[in-house]
């Protein structure tokens, strides 16, 4: 079978139509208004490679090439393509493509219709192999001579240098892998975007549906922030859904081209979907669902207002059980327990052990491994998100590797003292992240099904909560999961993780005379989570950098090395004595604001005298902030003396104060909250830190000025509660407790209601 039409294929064709052209053969066969088209089969491939001779001469190049050597790699992939593509396809090969495409042709009733050419790889024995994203896709495409080229290019690009690298890295023999091509026709949408069929992140049973203008492109590359709709799908009710300003889209030029284009200014902020192409939306998803009998990850399209399915996968996520909290392990008791350590993220997770002594050694981590080290840095945040479970030496539970974790939804266990030299590399164990434990061995990591059950019958109507529940965000990259928790706003936006990503030091930036490039650094960063947030408020915290996180950055061998650095040049204090750097970021949030991003907040951290803020407020009014009027302004209470004298800083002017318990903590007990040896004299629940945030809050009540959490006790429900019953204004919390601390608040909430009408009585 060389070349096939969508209605001859089905999910068992993986082998010959590759994964894409199979699953569009299935979605057609199963009557999903899929655009018409046809697939190339991988065979077709196989005997363009031998019947012209040249598989042995590409074999010969692949077997000399060392994949390490980058410049040799992309010399021989540039080889390798140029032989495909320089070659003749045989006769009776393009017969069955011209004939393909004039019958596509026919049936569309368009002479040369346009089409999408895309790639659709696959692996002998190994069908299921993931190899997305590796090869190209063309759009737009139209005329059979065109489509014969483009066929061939999508051939030749089975030998880009990625490709070729993750085969000898994964180990798959480059003459078992195959490559097919689908030729589809190209809907010209007016809009389009995906939906999951259940929601991605909390697993609940509401469609997750973000659209925008024109082609899907705009949606799928990230490069707009789109419309989200969320719709229950039990009884096709719309739950929820925020408008974003949709800045660009994609659209066919004439010369036949995809390009982007800036949306028509009334169509910016106009909604995208109405609520009748919600619910059909929906019913297309729910059928989808049904017929491959797991939760579904699609593509979508509207053109002349008919509705068409372009692609449809399971939702991955779901199935990474590694990560979820909901899972359980059997026969835990019976295993050894290898290390202990804080619990700092949880799930259960198992995997081979990764020891990682120094930076250069992240390669060895594959996708599932677990990653064991002394402490995690930036740099390793790519291998992080490859491991399944991530150990370290050091660490309390408000570290980097803790708080990052978290936001990855990865399990994590810190603080266990010697996990690199007890652990061995390969050994297979397996993560408890929520007792902080790490057992030997694999084990069979099943979901809780009755918990699961619970929640989604809990959550089939939205939960309204007067006291705002918001989430905390280091990693701009992690903002989209962030905001499908439905949180009310960002309570915490910290810098650090932004400025150590760019490799180098702020201070660098000024010093180098590129204080520009350190705000366009800043304002890329901080874009992507207010604009995924807009309208709602997103508290964006000042440097807080302790001088040891930032040695290893270019530029950063001239800070100083302190005794304690948790007690020493960090915060605000250091922000005043480098004023340059506090100004640029002043200056980023001056420019996002003058752009529209009126949702920007303003925390000052580690205030320990209200003159630091008073001194703050000027400077952002020199770069001309206004703070009050362009944004709010307010401080973290992190230190005793901010608690102490929280009725001076509301004298000098803030709109709200945000307690830091994993600071304040640290200084009302004298523990440092990165010394895993008094880890366990480390306790927000100490009646004298319960004592300051009380007074916090009762202070600010008085003075009707906001007050909120920030700290990890902001994300512990039994905590919350008793905030609450303080009355604390909103609460902000990790992605991963979010869910939970709202479902505490509610309770909480109406528990104060019981208790005050009984009392009444
Ligand atoms: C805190 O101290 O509670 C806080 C949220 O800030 P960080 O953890 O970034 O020090
Ligand atoms: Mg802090």
């Amino acid at each position: 079978m060389y070349v096939e039409k969508f209605e001859n294929i089905s999910k068992k064709d993986v082998g010959i139509a590759g994964g894409k052209g199979a699953n569009l053969g299935e979605l057609t066969q199963a009557g999903i208004p899929v655009p018409p088209g046809f697939v190339v089969t991988a065979e077709t491939y196989n005997k363009f490679m031998n019947d012209t001779g040249i598989f042995n001469n590409i074999m010969d190049i692949l077997n000399e090439i060392d994949i390490n050597n980058t410049k040799e790699l992309q010399n021989s992939a540039e080889k390798i393509k140029g032989i495909i593509i320089n070659t003749d396809i045989p006769e009776d090969i393009t017969t069955l493509i011209i004939e393909a495409y004039n019958a596509l042709c026919q049936k569309v009733g368009t002479e040369d219709v346009l089409v999408a050419i895309r790639s659709s790889a696959t692996a002998e024995d190994l069908p299921e192999a993931s190899f997305a994203g590796q090869q190209d896709t063309f759009l737009n495409i139209s005329g059979s001579e065109s489509v014969i080229d483009y066929v061939r290019k999508c051939w030749a690009s089975l030998f880009e240098a990625r490709a070729i690298f993750y085969r000898e890295e994964n180990n798959f023999e480059h003459s078992k892998v195959y490559i097919a091509v689908v030729v589809q026709e190209m809907v010209e949408s007016e809009k389009a975007g995906v939906m999951f069929t259940v929601n991605p992140s909390t697993g609940e049973d509401v469609a997750l549906i973000e659209g925008s203008w024109g082609l899907g492109e705009a949606v799928v590359s990230g490069s707009v922030t789109p419309d989200t709709y969320y719709v229950d799908k039990k009884i096709n009710d719309i739950l929820n859904f925020s408008i974003a300003d949709k800045k660009v889209m994609f659209e066919k030029s004439p010369s036949g081209e995809t390009k982007q284009i800036d949306v028509p200014e009334k169509l910016r902020n106009e909604r995208v979907l109405s609520e009748k192409e919600l619910i059909e939306l929906t019913e297309m998803g729910k059928r989808i669902q049904k017929h491959y009998n797991a939760p579904q990850d699609t593509e979508w399209a509207f053109y002349d207002n008919i509705l068409y399915m372009l692609q449809s996968r399971p939702i991955t996520t779901l199935d990474e059980k590694s990560s979820s909290d909901n899972s359980s392990v059997d026969e835990l008791e019976d295993r050894e327990v290898l290390v202990k350590g804080l619990g700092a993220s949880p799930g259960m997770a198992s995997g081979s052990v990764k020891i990682i002594n120094k930076i250069d050694e992240l390669d060895k981590i594959k996708d599932g491994d677990i990653m064991v080290t002394t402490m995690t840095t930036p740099d390793m945040v790519p291998a992080m998100k490859r491991s399944s479970g991530i150990i370290t030496d050091e660490g309390g539970i408000t570290c980097h590797a803790a708080i990052i974790s978290r936001e990855l939804g990865i399990p994590c266990v810190v603080g266990t003292g010697n996990a690199t030299e007890i652990l061995k590399e390969n050994n297979k164990v397996t993560i408890d992240g929520k007792k902080g434990l790490v057992f030997e061995g694999e084990f069979k990591i099943t979901e809780e099904k009755h918990d699961e059950v619970a929640t989604s019958s809990q959550s089939t109507a939205p939960i309204i909560t007067v006291t705002d529940v918001k989430v905390n965000v280091s990693m701009p990259e992690a903002a989209k999961k962030a905001f499908a928790t439905g949180a009310d706003g960002v309570g915490l936006l910290r810098t650090e993780h932004m400025m150590l990503t760019s490799g180098v030091h702020p201070k660098k930036f000024i010093l180098d005379g590129k204080e520009d490039e350190l705000i366009k650094m800043l304002m890329e960063n901080i874009l992507k989570v207010v604009d995924v947030f807009y309208p709602t408020p997103v508290w964006y915290r000042t440097l807080d950098a302790p001088t040891d996180e930032f040695q290893t950055l270019d530029g950063g061998e001239d800070e100083p090395h302190e005794h304690n650095p948790m007690l020493g040049w960090r915060g605000i204090r250091r922000e005043l004595d480098e004023p340059e750097i506090l100004k640029a970021e002043f200056k980023a949030i001056k420019k996002l604001h003058d752009q529209g991003y009126t949702n920007i907040g303003i925390m000052i951290p580690l205030s320990q005298s209200p003159d630091e803020l008073k001194k703050a407020k000027e400077i952002a009014e020199e770069v001309g902030l206004k703070p009050h009027k362009d944004v709010d302004f307010g401080i973290m209470v992190e230190t005793p003396a901010a608690a102490l004298m929280i009725e001076d800083f509301i004298d000098v002017g803030i709109d709200f104060a945000s307690i830091g318990t994993n600071d304040l903590t640290q200084y009302i007990l004298a523990v440092d909250r990165n010394n895993e040896l008094v880890a366990k004299n480390y306790s927000e629940e100490h009646p004298a830190v319960l004592k300051l945030i009380k007074r916090t809050i009762q202070k600010c009540n008085e003075a009707g000025i906001t007050s909120s959490i920030c700290g990890q006790a902001g994300s512990r429900p039994h905590i919350v509660e008793k905030l609450v019953e303080l009355g604390i204004t909103s609460v902000s919390s990790n992605t991963d407790a979010v869910k939970d601390v709202r479902h505490v608040v509610a309770k909480s909430e109406q528990k104060l209601i019981l208790d005050a009408a009984r009392k009444n009585k």
